[in-house]
């Protein structure tokens, strides 16, 4: 019998991520990943964050993962089957490797690791917006994304790069999770708010996406992370496992919604005739867009000015008889189009394509 790996296997592959380190990133991974696995669903943990592996010590497991020659079999741990680069470096040491490495390990994990059936793989990325972050946007096939922050709002303001990353990328978004929403009592739930208020509210508001929960600092999860021992049971009554179990059903519903959005922007079918181009779109409507406006709205750095924003292209410098000659998709979001006055540098967002239809007019539904 052939040993299957890869992502093919799993229904929904969702992204934790946030601008800055230590928000508490790896700690809503773990924890939903956990609280998801209670409830009988199929669940995977990657941590993707090669440089600060942290999910071995939350996960409360060290046990190195089974190789089977390229093949990696997962560690399982409270119903959680999940892979780590912390484990594949037990030297503890500091891993020093470069981005295009560090892509291959990350390409390593979604097409090598034994991951079987799943309902949801979580993937714990790198804080910020980097290559890794990027290449598993666009090749991940990621049903969606959650963005972490604490409520100040210099970790705010980092959030919102995360978020912009995933928007471009057409990632859905499911949500914005603020962490260390000030201190719950140890001994009540009460609790008081010591990082000021407001920052992950402010942030879903601004993208218009749900803030999804609002965390404590809570020194029970704090002290369950460390000792890796966040078990979820029916007989365990904590806050922050409540929580956790409320934020998972929270982003179930989310996630359907969030993925009806992006919807909005996704192709079915895209031809290439002499005037331009014609788009069947998944929710049934059609675009045909001529080949003179699209080639005027190229928004790559040598038509549009990367810094001012200002038109470098002007309307002369395009033929009337100009075409569209062939196009080529760019991660879920866009093509590249070749035109025939040789130019074919930029990327054209499906959500640009769309509006620019509906613009002009062309756009209609069947
Ligand atoms: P990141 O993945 O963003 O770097 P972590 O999840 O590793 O952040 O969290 C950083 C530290 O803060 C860890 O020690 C973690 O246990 C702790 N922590 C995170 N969230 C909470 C919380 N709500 N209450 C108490 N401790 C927390």
């Amino acid at each position: 019998m052939s040993i299957k790996t890869g992502i093919d296997e799993i229904k929904n592959i969702l992204a934790i991520g946030s601008g800055k380190g230590g928000v508490g990133k790896s700690t809503v991974a773990t924890n939903l990943a956990k609280a998801f696995a209670a409830q009988g669903k199929k669940v995977g943990l990657l941590d993707a964050d090669l440089y600060g592996p942290c999910q071995p010590g939350m996960m409360g497991s060290h046990q190195a993962p089974k190789g089977n020659g390229n093949i990696i079999v997962p560690v399982e741990k409270d119903g959680v089957k999940f892979v780590s680069m912390g484990l594949m470096n037990p030297s503890g040491k500091a891993l020093i490797i470069r981005a295009p490495l560090a892509i291959k390990a990350v390409q390593q994990f979604l097409t090598g690791v034994q991951w079987g059936e799943l309902d949801y793989l979580f993937i714990d990325l790198p804080p910020g917006t980097g290559d890794i972050q990027l290449t598993l946007a666009q090749q991940a096939k990621l049903a969606g994304a959650i963005i972490v922050t604490t409520p100040q709002k210099v970790a705010a303001d980092i959030a919102k790069k995360g978020l912009e990353m995933f928007e471009t990328v057409n990632v859905p978004i499911v949500g914005v999770v603020e962490n260390m929403s000030g201190y719950k009592c140890p001994k009540c739930e009460d609790v008081t708010p010591v990082f000021g208020k407001g920052g992950g509210a402010k942030l879903a508001e601004s993208f218009k996406v749900p803030l999804l929960s609002q965390l404590p600092i809570d020194p029970e999860l704090l002290a369950d992370s460390d000792s890796g021992e966040t078990t979820y049971s029916n007989d365990r009554d904590s806050f922050y496992q409540k929580k956790f179990m409320e934020l998972s059903t929270v982003v179930e519903k989310e996630l359907i919604k969030a993925q009806e959005q992006a919807k909005e922007f996704e192709t079915k079918e895209i031809s290439v005739d002499d005037l331009g181009l014609n788009i069947d779109w998944l929710d049934g409507s059609q675009s045909k867009i001529d080949a003179r406006s699209i080639r005027l709205s190229c928004p790559c750095a040598s038509c549009v000015d990367e810094v001012t924003g200002e038109k470098i292209l002007k309307s002369e410098d395009v033929s009337m008889n100009i075409k569209v000659l062939g196009v080529k998709p760019v991660g879920r979001y866009g093509i590249a189009i070749n035109f025939s006055d040789g130019h074919g540098t930029g990327i054209f967002k499906f959500e640009k394509l769309k509006k620019m239809s509906a613009a002009t007019g062309d756009s209609f539904s069947v």
